[in-house]
Order: C-alpha cells, then sequence, then structure tokens
C-alpha cells in the first residue's frame, strides 16, 4: 500500500496532478471493495480480527460515502455529515485499537500455552524417566531375590549332597568316611581343651551264622536293628556313632573318660542283649562285643593309636567269650600303650 502510495506520489510530481487522482480514484474503486471482500470472507470463517478489521474499513468507508453524498446534496449539509470522514476515522482507529489489543492479548495468550505445553512436555519426561527407573530398580530387586533364592537352593542341595555322601545307606548312621573326617576334627578340639575323649568299637558276634541262619536281608535288618540301639544308647549332644565296617560299629565320646565310655558302653551290651530283633515272625538275638578305649589327646600324636587300642580290646572282648565288654589302658607320654584289658563286671 506504501509502495503504491509513493508511485502515485511521484506520477503527481512527475506527470500531473490530475492523472494521479484518477488513477489513485481507480485503485481505490478496485482495491477497497476487494478488501472489504477478503475481510467479510474471513469474518465469515470466523476470524475475529478480520470482523474488527471489516468494522474499521466499513466505518471509515461510511464516513467517506456519507462526506460523498453530502457534497452530492443527497444528504443535508450539516457539521455531522461534513465530518462523518473523521468521525469514521477516529472510530477505525479505536477499533484497531482493539485488534491491536486483541492480537497481543492472542500472542500472550499463544505464548503461554507454548510454554505450559513445553513444562507438561518436560514433566511428563521426567515422570516417564522416573518410571523407567522405578521398573529398572523393580527388576533388579526381583533379579536379585531370584539370586538369592537360587543359591539358597543350591547350598541346601550341596548340603544335603554332602549329608548323603556322609551317610551309610543301609543303617542311616554316619558312614566310615565322615567318621574319620570327625575323628581327626574331635581329636584336634579336645587337644586343644586338653579333654578325654573315649573310642568304642562294637563288632556283632557270630553275625555270619546270622546271616547263614536268616538269610542277608535278615542280617541288613539286624544291622539297621543295632544301628537303631546305638543310637538310643547315646543322649549327649556330642556323642557320635558311624557304621566302621560290615558289622561293626564305632562310637565316639567326647569330654568322657575311660569309666564314663564303660558304663555307655555296658550300657549298650545290655540293651542289644535285652532287645532281640523281631524279624517276619522271627525273633533274631543279637550280642556285641566292645573294645573301649580312652585318650586326652595331643596336638601332633597320631589318632591310630586311640582305634588301635579299641581294636586291641575288641579283640581281647572276642576272646574273652564275646558278648562283653573291654577296655584299653593306655599308658603315659606320646603312644598308646595297651597294658591291660578288664573284663567289665556284669
Ligand atoms: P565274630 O563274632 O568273630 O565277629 O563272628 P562273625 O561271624 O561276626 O565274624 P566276622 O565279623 O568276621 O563276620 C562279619 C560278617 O558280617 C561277614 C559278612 O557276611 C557279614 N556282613 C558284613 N556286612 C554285611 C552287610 O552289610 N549285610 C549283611 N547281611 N551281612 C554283612
Ligand atoms: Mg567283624
Ligand atoms: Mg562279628
Amino acid at each position: 500500500g506504501a509502495g503504491v502510495g509513493f508511485a502515485l506520489w511521484g506520477f503527481w510530481m512527475v506527470v500531473s496532478y490530475g492523472r494521479a487522482m484518477r488513477l489513485a480514484a481507480l485503485m481505490i474503486v478496485v482495491v477497497a471493495p476487494a478488501a472489504l471482500a477478503i475481510g467479510i470472507y474471513l469474518w465469515a470463517r470466523g476470524d475475529v480480527l478480520a470482523r474488527l478489521y471489516t468494522l474499521a474499513w466499513s466505518v471509515l468507508l461510511l464516513g467517506h460515502a456519507v462526506l460523498v453524498l453530502n457534497k452530492m446534496g443527497v444528504l443535508p449539509r450539516n457539521v455531522l455529515f461534513e465530518y462523518a470522514p473523521q468521525f469514521g476515522a477516529a472510530l477505525e482507529v479505536l477499533l484497531f485499537s482493539f485488534a491491536l489489543a486483541y492480537r497481543i492479548n492472542l500472542e500472550r495468550q499463544r505464548r503461554y500455552e507454548a510454554q505450559s505445553h513445553a513444562l507438561a512436555a518436560e514433566r511428563l519426561a521426567r515422570s516417564a524417566k522416573e518410571q523407567a527407573l522405578l521398573v529398572q530398580k523393580e527388576a533388579n530387586e526381583h533379579l536379585e531375590a531370584r539370586v538369592t533364592e537360587r543359591t539358597q537352593e543350591l547350598e541346601s542341595a550341596n548340603r544335603r549332597l554332602e549329608e548323603m555322601s556322609a551317610i551309610d545307606g543301609l543303617t542311616q548312621v554316619k558312614n566310615r568316611a565322615f567318621f574319620d573326617q570327625h575323628l581327626a576334627a574331635e581329636w584336634r578340639r579336645n587337644a586343644r581343651a586338653r579333654h578325654d575323649m573315649s573310642l568304642l568299637l562294637l563288632d556283632v558276634d557270630h553275625f555270619k551264622k546270622v546271616n547263614d541262619t536268616y538269610g542277608h536281608l535278615a542280617g541288613d535288618a539286624c544291622l539297621k536293628h543295632m544301628a537303631q540301639l546305638c543310637e538310643l544308647c547315646l543322649n549327649r549332644p556330642g556323642d557320635f556313632v558311624a557304621r566302621y565296617g560290615g558289622e561293626e560299629f564305632a562310637i565316639l565320646l567326647c569330654h568322657t573318660h575311660l569309666e564314663g565310655a564303660r558304663v555307655v558302653a555296658e550300657r549298650m551290651r545290655k540293651l542289644v542283649e535285652n532287645t532281640p530283633l523281631q524279624w517276619e515272625g522271627k525273633i533274631i538275638h543279637l550280642t556285641v562285643s566292645i573294645g573301649v578305649s580312652s585318650i586326652v589327646p595331643q596336638p601332633k600324636q597320631d589318632m591310630k593309636g586311640l582305634i588301635q587300642c579299641a581294636d586291641n580290646a575288641l579283640y581281647g572282648a572276642k576272646h574273652g567269650g564275646r558278648n562283653r565288654v573291654m577296655m584299653s589302658i593306655s599308658g603315659e607320654g606320646d603312644s598308646l600303650v595297651m597294658e591291660s584289658m578288664q573284663p567289665c563286671p556284669s
């Protein structure tokens, strides 16, 4: 618009005022209705600014139309009609200022909305991140719990396996391998504490005959029965029984001197003698011979001496007539010396 205005002004200066005015009038005749038509079209589409613009231009045009009609004598000549364009322009300015205020408000609202959107997006991103962290933390905790659970299962399976490898399958008491380990550990412990420890070796009398008379299954049942009687006889927490060989059992009594061990052995012997096994309608009488040895172990002393003494005492019991307890009395010093064997008073 400004460019066209300058062009007309130049035309007026260089060519002629009359032509420039005609040209301007022609332009106004074409451009003004076109601008008004565009304004009305945009108004119809709901544009608030177009409405204000159209109203502003309409009042200005109306003002000028009133002046033209006034000059043409259609309308009466008075101050109100003479100044109609000025009133129109004032109203136009007022409406344009409304439009400007509306535009400023609109911009401010848009900026506010954009900021709110950005904030909401930021908050959303933060909460998504927190959610992801929470999920990851939960997954880690779950994984840790599973690992702990699996480790515990594995440990308990290992323990079961260890226990199984330490147990004699037939009698369910500890086996020879475990007895050897246990004796070594107890030996060290009692050596440190300077405590007595005693060993009982039990051998079922004439067991071959049991097998021959009743069969091997009956023999197996007798061994289970023997193991149960051994466990029945022991009442201290540290007492320990193992199947030492075929029909031999070993009992280790910690913190127990020879006399105490003899009492346990005698109780055991009597229990076996008085508790026959009832097996498939038959009554099987059993007796045992028991060799007892005792020692206060020295840290560097060989454990074999204790076993040897008990074995010698057992041999003595067998030769003494079976169904009896014999003790080996150890000598002074590092080695265990078989000094005497005493039949137990019954
Ligand atoms: P002794 O009084 O001299 O001890 O006589 P014994 O017949 O018991 O002689 P010995 O100790 O030499 O014999 C042990 C027998 O125990 C040999 C074997 O047939 C039997 N035996 C060993 N282990 C088992 C077992 O697991 N089951 C059964 N049924 N018998 C066994
Ligand atoms: Mg034997
Ligand atoms: Mg035997």
